[in-house]
């Protein structure tokens, strides 16, 4: 893992993920296409680019050895969380192809949400380890100023087909409608919104969510790859005023984990009905993310019009993503040459987000 030079004070940072070759590529003797040359750098081999790999340069790469600890440690994530403690808006998601590695870096395997199985605390995802970072600077910081109350709550939905499901609270309306008010901004109508206390809590709160993704999909693996997961930490904090202990500062800070569905391309045979429909919400959602980093993260275009409205994710994701806290991306790709044109697919999508 190296992390480039430049992306200290961006707004938008692009990270890249290598997962290692799984069973079926080791299996077919897959020929590994990505190498990481250090400082960011990644080159790609692809069957286009005639015998000499593809260059590109990111915040950071991320290489297939990289441990789920040495994940949180370099990623940049850290930032962000400060950033949310201190009031700012902040959001970190993870794009790429299904099978790539989203839900792996986010949260962990799968499995590990499984009932039998339980909690692998090394291959505990970047929301897991973002829970106990969080707990630990609280403490610290109300050490520093014991005056400081915080006070947390989470929401966890999943939008699926432009449809919202509340994964706390599935069972109450398989729909919430996103609206839109002076105040709040763009917000899912009766969300179910439990405020924590503790790490075993919020732990609670990830599991359930986890365990209800499962809920009502007849094929897992289909369902979460075409839906978009949101885990939202609000983070509000009061403390006095050094300048007139008897004054208070309110700040409202918050934290979004994304785990988007999977990016790759439809092909055209596979998709009929409803199917069509789908992966046509998919991609514009998709698209329209892409279309909004993109203007975000050129200082230019960042105060003039951003296309939020055109999907529910980017509404939801709007204050976060718009606001002045940081975006992280996590661009997840696989090795493999068979996967080539998917992960170039990924990494012109990554190069997109970040090209001012
Ligand atoms: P996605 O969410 O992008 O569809 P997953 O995160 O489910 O992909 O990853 C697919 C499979 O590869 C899972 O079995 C997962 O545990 C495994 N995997 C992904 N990334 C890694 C990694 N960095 N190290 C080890 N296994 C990984
Ligand atoms: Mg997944």
């Amino acid at each position: 893992a190296d992390a480039g030079s430049d992306g200290e004070e961006d707004s938008v940072r692009v990270v890249v993920r290598i997962r290692p070759p799984n069973d079926l590529e080791n299996n077919r003797k897959d020929k590994v296409i990505t190498q990481c040359p250090g400082k960011g750098a990644l080159w790609v081999e692809t069957s286009t680019s005639g015998g000499r790999p593809k260059q590109f340069t990111f915040d950071g790469v991320f290489g297939a050895e990289t441990t789920q600890y040495q994940m949180f440690e370099n990623c940049g994530i850290k930032k962000l969380l400060d950033m949310a403690l201190d009031g700012y808006a902040c959001t970190a998601f993870a794009f790429g192809q299904t099978g790539s590695g989203k839900t792996h870096t986010i949260t962990g395997p799968m499995t590990m949400f499984e009932d039998d199985i339980g909690q692998d605390a090394e291959l505990q995802g970047l929301i897991q380890r973002a829970f106990l970072y969080l707990f630990d600077s609280i403490g610290q910081r109300k050490r520093r100023d014991p005056s400081t109350v915080y006070t947390l709550k989470a929401t966890y939905l999943e939008i699926y087909n432009e449809q919202v499901k509340d994964l706390l609270n599935p069972a109450d309306r398989p729909n919430l409608p996103v609206r839109w008010s002076k105040e709040q901004g763009f917000y899912v109508e009766n969300l179910f919104c439990p405020e924590f206390e503790n790490i075993d809590d919020i732990m609670a709160v990830l599991e359930e969510g986890m365990h209800n993704r499962h809920v009502g999909s007849h094929n897992l693996n289909e369902h979460s790859s075409r839906s978009h997961t949101m885990l939202t930490l609000n983070i509000d904090s009061e403390m006095a005023d050094p300048d007139d202990a008897s004054m208070y500062i309110t700040k409202h800070g918050k934290i979004c984990f994304v785990d988007l569905a999977g990016s790759e391309k439809v092909k055209e045979s596979k998709s009929a009905g409803d199917a069509l429909v789908e992966t046509t919400n998919i991609n514009k959602s998709l698209l329209t993310l892409g279309n909004c980093i993109s203007a975000l993260s050129d200082p230019k275009k960042r105060s003039g019009h951003i296309p939020f409205r055109d999907s529910k994710l980017t509404k939801l994701l709007s204050d976060s993503l718009g606001g002045t806290g940081v975006t992280l991306m996590v661009a997840c790709i696989s090795p493999s040459a068979y996967n080539a044109s998917e992960t170039m697919n990924t990494l012109r999508y990554a190069v997109r987000a970040k090209r001012i």
